[in-house]
């Protein structure tokens, strides 16, 4: 059996970068209706990056939930050919279930970093808490910080759906992938949408053409020593995370980590952000 025939596929799953979606109205239990809708969208994106992956490989695919509390997707709306991880808190919260065995991953759903103009609902990881993240040198988004948990497996991301300005900033980051943009934002919460059903077509074809090429594409790594700087939304907040060891106070909001280790300094920014919110005014 060829290497193509039994490939092993991840895929991380977010929501604000959903065909469709652009309101947290739509992600969250605050509007039930608009809620499942928002749910409905996800799967159908989902499933066709599924499909996308099942017309080249008969491949192994691992779905992860990765938006908010993570039980957003439904299993029994998924796709047979997937398992799905869902539930929080969990390690590596939206690459669960990543580990070496996989041979490519895929961003479904993917919004672009705190502060971006003209990027759809966006922020990084926590709207609330955390203004910016810069990993040695390079201020990051979650597409960059997952890619590099991927990548510290050996696992190259080779697609990114969402709005415009995540594909942008996923292009930035790592040559020849490919992206399919869902919408493209007008402003933090308004945006011009491709009808789902041509957003789903375009991913499937755009997956099934990832995969093809995934070869062309390199995992996305830091080099050790990893240096985290993350500054917060207010002051409170890095008093807070001061109590953490190894945590160095840079200024009033910011402080910075220094670790051997990526998945190391990606639990020492995730610890820090449940401390913050812990203090959030
Ligand atoms: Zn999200």
């Amino acid at each position: 059996m060829s290497e193509e025939s039994h490939l092993k596929i991840f895929v991380s799953v977010d929501m604000e970068g959903i065909s469709g979606i652009v309101d947290w109205g739509q992600t969250g239990f605050k509007e039930p209706s608009e809620y499942e809708r928002g749910r409905n969208l996800m799967v159908g994106d989902v499933n066709a990056a599924i499909e996308g992956i099942l017309n080249v490989s008969k491949a192994e695919i691992v779905v992860s939930d990765g938006h908010g509390f993570m039980r957003n997707l439904k299993a029994e709306e998924l796709h047979e050919a997937a398992t799905l991880v869902i539930g929080s808190p969990k390690p590596l919260t939206q690459m669960a279930g990543i580990n070496t065995g996989f041979h490519a991953a895929l961003f479904i759903g993917y919004h672009s970093k705190m502060g971006t103009r003209d990027g759809i609902l966006n922020h990084t990881i926590s709207g609330r808490t955390i203004d910016s993240v810069t990993i040695n040198g390079n201020e990051v988004g979650e597409t960059g910080i997952n890619a590099a948990i991927a990548g510290y497996h050996g696992v190259p991301l080779i697609f990114v759906s969402g709005d415009l300005a995540v594909t942008k900033e996923a292009e930035s980051l790592i040559s020849n992938l490919h992206t399919v943009s869902v919408k493209e934002a007008i402003t933090r919460k308004a945006a011009k949408c491709l009808n789902p059903k041509r957003a789903r077509e375009l991913i499937k074809i755009g997956v099934s053409e990832a995969l093809k090429k995934r070869k062309l594409i390199k995992p996305y790594t830091f080099k050790a020593p990893i240096e985290v700087v993350i500054k917060y939304a207010n002051s409170l907040m890095a008093d807070a995370v001061e109590f953490m060891p190894l945590a160095e106070r840079v200024n009033g909001r910011t402080i910075k980590f220094v670790l051997d280790d990526y998945l190391k300094a990606f639990g020492a920014l995730r610890a820090s952000i449940y401390i913050a919110r812990a203090v959030a005014d």
